[in-house]
């Protein structure tokens, strides 16, 4: 178990109550820091509150009271929090670093990183080298922005063990020393940049990935993506390992006459992988890569492929119900993902679910895919209903139908739809406007098929 005395009796001030501020200041707590955790919301009823304070943490909720930060030496802020946030914003002018957890738990570490970002696939590639470094010499611990925090584990963890990391760019931009052994980059699309302002400052957060590496490390990145090599492989210290669809990258994982192949070692055939979609196989393509920097044999990463069956809301095969084929693709909350979806069932037709909240944005990037992809018809509701109707019938989509909510979209489905069909829930919005989160939007959506058995 690692320990450091930068912590002690260092005042550090945690913003945001989340899983990982709950987490982080644990963590420092018992390295001996004197730790003020605060929230804008009220945690009067707070069940993390209450154990904080037990332990002797100072906590305060219901806004952000400018003079906790008198005489603070470090704040780790939730990634989810602006930088525009008057709290952030007084730390700033008063020089005290701001970190996120991820630097904590890389402090604190004795097992090594494996770092994955990317603006799309980040979850499904995580999980997907989690399975796979169970064949290399290490334990594989799964955390990060998947949902467990990385402060909650790192103290478990040994040097026997590998935490394999989902890191978003948010995560990322507050890290100074983190150092994952092997960083993996999967995409840069055009996604959070009311929170970064331009696609540099998105892909300058990402590349924060790679900045601690050093020869002795790995960096495995899409070399079919301009920006992924532009903006990180190009400037990386790291040894470089990349996948492609594009191109027989011999030094990396890549697929050759449909057969995914590492450094000319032929692994599986594309048509054996248990998840659809081209996009799939990128993020299997890069989960390849990593379990070959690690030695992982073939024949464990070909069964990972065939018997992963992807992770929860991604392009979740549901069931055949009435001769139909349902996938729960909630989690597509962008263009890109809904877009990757549309063409992941060639040969079939699909009836789409779409819509949610409105975040401002238009979907005219959507109309060439909706052209291009094979639907028979597609149920709109939510905040974007109106815009995506637009959309659907700039593409000529042959029936469009505006409903009340996913609740009424799935009888519809069925009803335009016949055994063979595709029924798919690919929002390319966020769920917000009428769930909770994408998890319920998903969940309800199974639940309304699953009364068509
Ligand atoms: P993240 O954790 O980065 O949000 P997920 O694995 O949870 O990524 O997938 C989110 C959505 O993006 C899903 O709809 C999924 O089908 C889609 N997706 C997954 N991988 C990719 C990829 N490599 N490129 C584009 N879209 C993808």
């Amino acid at each position: 178990m690692k320990t450091s005395n930068e912590f002690t009796n260092k005042k550090i001030l945690v913003l945001g109550l989340g899983k990982s501020g709950y987490a982080a200041a644990k963590l420092t707590k018992s390295m001996g820091a004197d730790i003020t955790v605060n929230d804008r919301s009220d945690l009067s009823a707070n069940d993390h509150a209450r154990d904080l304070k037990s332990a002797g943490i100072h906590v305060v909720g219901g806004g952000h009271p400018l003079e906790l930060l008198d005489g603070i030496d470090l704040m780790i802020k939730n990634p989810g929090i602006p930088y525009t946030n008057p709290m952030v914003q007084r730390a700033i002018e008063l020089n005290i670093p701001i970190v996120t957890e991820v630097e904590i738990a890389g402090l604190l570490s004795d097992a090594q990183f494996i770092g994955i970002t990317g603006s799309n696939g980040k979850t499904t590639t995580t999980m997907l080298i989690g399975e796979m470094m169970k064949g290399s010499k290490y334990e594989p611990i799964v955390a990060g922005n998947i949902g467990t925090a990385l402060t909650s584990v790192v103290q478990k963890a040994t040097e026997e063990d590998v935490i394999v990391a989902e890191l978003s760019s948010f995560q990322l931009l507050g890290t100074r020393k983190f150092h994952p052994h092997t960083a993996v980059v999967l995409n840069i699309f055009d996604h959070h940049l009311d929170y970064h302002g331009t696609v540099k400052n998105y892909a300058e957060a990402k590349a924060r990935i790679t900045t601690n590496q050093t020869a002795e490390d790995a960096l495995v990145y899409n070399a079919d993506s301009e920006r992924v090599v532009a903006y990180i492989a190009e400037k990386s210290k790291a040894r470089k390992v990349p996948f492609s669809l594009k191109t027989k990258v011999e030094d990396g994982a890549y697929v050759s006459e449909s057969v995914i192949y590492f450094k000319n070692e032929p692994i599986m055939k594309v048509d054996e992988m248990g998840l659809p979609g081209e996009h799939n196989l990128m993020n299997a393509l890069a989960a390849v890569a990593v379990a070959g920097v690690y030695g992982v044999p073939k024949q464990h990463m070909a069964d990972v492929l065939r018997s992963f069956k992807g992770a929860r809301h991604r392009l979740e095969y549901v069931d055949v119900v009435q001769g139909r084929t349902v996938y729960n693709d909630s989690k597509a909350t962008n263009i890109i993902a809904t877009t990757k979806a549309l063409h992941a069932f060639p040969g079939k037709e699909i009836v789409l679910l779409a819509g949610g909240l409105d975040r401002g944005n238009t979907f005219d990037a959507l109309i060439p895919e909706l052209k291009k992809a094979p639907i028979k018809a597609v149920l709109l509701f939510g905040q974007t209903q109106k815009k995506l109707l637009d959309a659907c019938e700039k593409a000529s989509i042959p029936v469009i139908r505006e409903v009340e909510n996913v609740e009424a979209a799935v009888p519809e489905a069925f009803a335009l739809s016949k055994p063979g069909d595709v029924i798919l829930l690919s929002p390319a919005c966020a769920s917000w406007d009428q769930y909770k989160s994408f998890e319920q939007r998903g969940d309800i959506f199974i639940a309304e098929v699953n009364k068509f058995r």
